[in-house]
């Protein structure tokens, strides 16, 4: 692989110009011109207010609708909240939904490898954050083939085939009318237009560089993706990138209730408002199956690393054969349910319904409580 990242990086990839010039300009105005202006004139508070709040719209616009509605269908989403999305995900300048998904859900079915993955961190952090964009690369040719329902969806194609009339209505018109509004047009296109533009993209981007390199794999380690709770932060709950690499299909990407994820929020609080249904969620016992599967690795890598052995590691072997006989039951169990669901009268629903949802607690208390033994016996082996 590493001939081939060889040979594509020294291939003469035609510099993309319309994407250099856009990313260029409006980086070097928001490093030069955005703080000479706050000095020279300063910012009224409406124009700081709608830094922020288009900041935030374009987080979600990305976050929940591109990257967890339309690429990855984790949720359903009623009409009105899809063309919210289109519009502030459209404004945030990254493409068209049908061209972004469909890079990402190449990105996902081929990360890290340098040929395929149109942002593969494998190509170095530069590259996976916006060289990519900057030139023609073979792998970051548009797929059309992985997004037949996109294609279909009335709001995506309406987006792509208005998408440069709204980037200019929402990034110059918008800004624009807001500070004739409130007296400092200038002062307004420079805050909430070019320094939040600017600002989206750089925290967007680093999704596809820093969250491939700096952080834990709780779940996997056979992709880069990892989970870090500040990038989690500043990209609105998609730092929690190992999870997401994992369980793609969750609308959730930080799953715990503290976990920070706006996005997971904002979509919850949209459900509660009827706004969205069928919220996808990975089964708990495959969450803690894939979390104690990476225990057993590590474990086992720092027995290998120590000078102790037999004791620790029949103990080691003995907790493994625990955890596949409970993998196993639960394989078992999903068995059941299926059969059930195919025989079942309606009046024994109900109770088989119960009685199956405690078994399933029952294995997924386990998978707990073995975490918990392999963490401290690990803490031990050190
Ligand atoms: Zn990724
Ligand atoms: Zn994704």
């Amino acid at each position: 692989m590493s001939e081939s990242v060889h040979k594509q990086d020294k291939e003469v990839a035609p510099i993309n110009w319309s994407v250099t010039a856009v990313l260029g300009l409006t980086f070097i105005a928001a490093i030069t011109i955005v703080p000479w202006y706050g000095i020279v004139h300063g910012y009224n508070a409406w124009s700081w207010l709608f830094f922020g709040i288009f900041l935030v719209l374009n987080g979600i616009g990305i976050g929940s609708g591109y990257h967890r509605l339309w690429s990855h269908r984790s949720y359903e989403a009623h009409p009105a909240l899809k063309w919210f999305l289109a519009v502030v995900g459209g404004m945030s300048l990254q493409n068209s939904i049908i061209v972004w998904s469909a890079r990402h859900r190449i990105h996902h079915r081929d990360v890290d490898d340098n040929d395929k993955d149109p942002y593969s961190i494998g190509r170095g952090f530069w590259f996976a954050h916006i060289g990519w964009m900057l030139k023609d690369y073979p792998s970051g040719e548009i797929d059309l083939s992985v997004v037949p329902d996109l294609q279909k969806d009335p709001v995506a194609a309406w987006q792509h085939r208005w998408y440069w009339s709204l980037v200019w209505v929402t990034n110059l018109g918008v800004p624009l009318l807001l500070g004739w509004l409130t007296g400092d047009m200038l002062g307004m296109f420079l805050l909430a237009g070019v320094a939040r533009l600017v600002l989206n993209h750089h925290v967007t981007f680093f999704i596809n560089s820093l969250a491939h390199m700096w952080g834990r794999q709780p779940y996997t380690d056979e992709n880069s993706a990892r989970d870090q709770h500040f990038l989690a932060l500043i990209t609105y709950g998609e730092g929690y990138h190992n999870y997401h690499h994992m369980f793609q299909s969750d609308y959730r990407c930080g799953i715990r209730w503290w976990h920070l994820d706006i996005n997971k929020w904002f979509i919850s609080t949209c459900a509660l408002l009827g706004l969205v249904k069928n919220r996808k969620r990975a089964p708990m016992f495959k969450v803690l199956r894939a979390r104690i599967n990476m225990d057993f690795k590590r474990a086992r890598q720092k027995l290998e690393a120590s000078s102790l052995g037999g004791r620790w590691r029949d103990l080691l072997e003995a907790e493994y054969a625990q955890f596949a006989e409970t993998v196993r039951e639960w394989q078992q169990l999903q068995m059941e349910r299926v059969q059930q669901g195919r025989q079942m009268l309606a009046d024994r629903i109900g109770a088989e319904t119960a009685s199956l949802t405690a078994r399933y607690r029952e294995l997924e208390r386990s998978l707990q409580l073995q975490h918990k033994r392999l963490a401290l016996l690990t803490a031990q082996v050190m």
